[in-house]
C-alpha cells in the first residue's frame, strides 16, 4: 500500500505540473489576445531606420465594422516634434496610437513614417522604432539591469546605468536589496508605482528610438515623484517625435501642436496659446479642470 500512495503522490505532482503548466499557457494566451493579428504582406521588406517623420492621410478606422472610430485624421509631424491629443474620454486618442503602432490596419486613407505607408513594411520592425511609456509599465521578472538591457540588443551596464540616471531611477535602484541585480518579483510589485514607471522611462531611453508614445504616466504618485518622473520624461522626449496622450491638459502645455479630438474627429489644433485664444473646445475642456483644480477635485 506504500507503494500505491507513493504512486498517487507521484500521480498527483504531475498532475499539478500540468495545471502550472496549462495556468502558464493561459497567461501567456492571455498577452497575446491583447494583440490582435495585423497581417504582414508576403515578404514585406524590413522597415530601414527612421528619422520620425509621420503622416496621417485622411485615416478612416473602426474596431467593428460600420462604427466609426476615427474619421478623416490628417496630420503631420516633422522629426523632433511633441503633439499632444486631447479630448473626451472614448474620443479615439488611444485608438490614433494603436493605429500608428499597427496593431489595428486602417479602413482608408494611409499612414507613413518617413514616407513609407506602415502597412508595406513588417510591422515589428515598425514597433521597434517607437518606444512606448504607459500609465501600466510593463516588466519582466526578471533583475532590474535585465530589464534595462532588454531595450536595445548590445546596451551595456554603462549605458543602462547613464539612462537610469536620467530617469531619476538610479537612486532608488541602488536602495533595492541588490540594486541593479535586484529581481523583479511578479513583474515589478516589489516596486512602487511611480518607481515601475521611472524604470520604463530609463528603459525607453536606452532603447532610444526616434518616435515615443507616452500615455500620461503620473497617477496615483506623490509631488516629489511626480516632480521627478516629468523630468525624466522630458529628457526621453528630446529629439524625438512625440505623441502624448494627456489627461491633464497641464501636461501638453509645452507641446508643439496639440490635436482636439472629439468623436473620432480633430476638431482643433494648434499650440496651446493659440487654442486658449480661440475660447473653443480646447479652452472649455482647459478652464473646466483649472475650475476642477481650485476646488481640490483634480490633482495638480
Ligand atoms: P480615454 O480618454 O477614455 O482613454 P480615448 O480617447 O483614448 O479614451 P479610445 O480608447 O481611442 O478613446 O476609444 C475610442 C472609441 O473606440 C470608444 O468608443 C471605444 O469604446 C472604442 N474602442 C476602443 N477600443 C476598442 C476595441 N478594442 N474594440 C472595439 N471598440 C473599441
Amino acid at each position: 500500500s506504500f507503494s500505491l500512495l507513493n504512486s498517487f503522490t507521484t500521480i498527483f505532482s504531475v498532475y499539478a505540473q500540468i495545471l502550472n503548466a496549462i495556468v502558464g499557457m493561459s497567461r501567456v494566451f492571455a498577452v497575446m489576445d491583447e494583440t490582435p493579428v495585423v497581417a504582414d504582406l508576403p515578404e514585406a521588406p524590413a522597415m530601414a531606420s527612421v528619422t520620425g517623420d509621420v503622416e496621417f492621410d485622411h485615416v478612416d478606422f473602426s474596431y467593428i465594422k460600420g462604427r466609426r472610430v476615427l474619421s478623416d485624421n490628417t496630420f503631420h509631424a516633422a522629426p523632433g516634434q511633441i503633439f499632444g491629443l486631447c479630448g473626451p474620454t472614448g474620443a479615439g486618442k488611444s485608438t490614433i496610437i494603436n493605429i500608428l503602432t499597427r496593431y489595428y490596419d486602417i479602413e482608408s486613407g494611409g499612414i507613413r513614417v518617413d514616407g513609407t505607408d506602415i502597412r508595406s513594411v513588417q510591422q515589428d520592425t515598425l514597433r521597434v522604432q517607437i518606444a512606448q511609456v504607459l500609465q501600466e509599465p510593463f516588466l519582466f521578472s526578471d533583475t532590474i539591469m535585465a530589464n534595462l538591457k532588454y531595450a536595445r540588443e548590445g546596451a551595456t551596464n554603462e549605458e543602462c546605468i547613464r539612462a537610469a540616471k536620467q530617469a531619476n531611477a538610479h537612486e532608488f535602484i541602488l536602495r533595492q536589496p541588490k540594486g541593479y541585480d535586484t529581481v523583479l518579483v511578479d513583474g515589478g510589485t516589489n516596486l512602487s508605482q511611480g518607481q515601475r514607471q521611472m524604470l520604463t522611462i530609463a528603459r525607453a531611453i536606452v532603447a532610444d528610438p526616434r518616435m515615443l508614445i507616452l500615455d500620461e504616466a503620473t497617477s496615483n504618485v506623490d509631488t516629489r515623484t511626480e516632480k521627478l518622473i516629468q523630468e525624466g520624461l522630458l529628457t526621453l522626449q528630446k529629439d524625438k517625435t512625440s505623441f502624448i496622450i494627456a489627461h491633464r491638459l497641464s501636461t501638453i502645455r509645452h507641446a508643439d501642436q496639440i490635436l482636439v479630438i472629439d468623436k473620432g474627429r480633430i476638431v482643433e489644433r494648434g499650440t496651446h496659446a493659440e487654442l486658449m485664444e480661440k475660447k473653443g473646445f480646447y479652452y472649455d475642456l482647459y478652464m473646466s479642470q483649472f475650475r476642477g483644480r481650485l476646488a481640490g477635485i483634480v490633482k495638480e
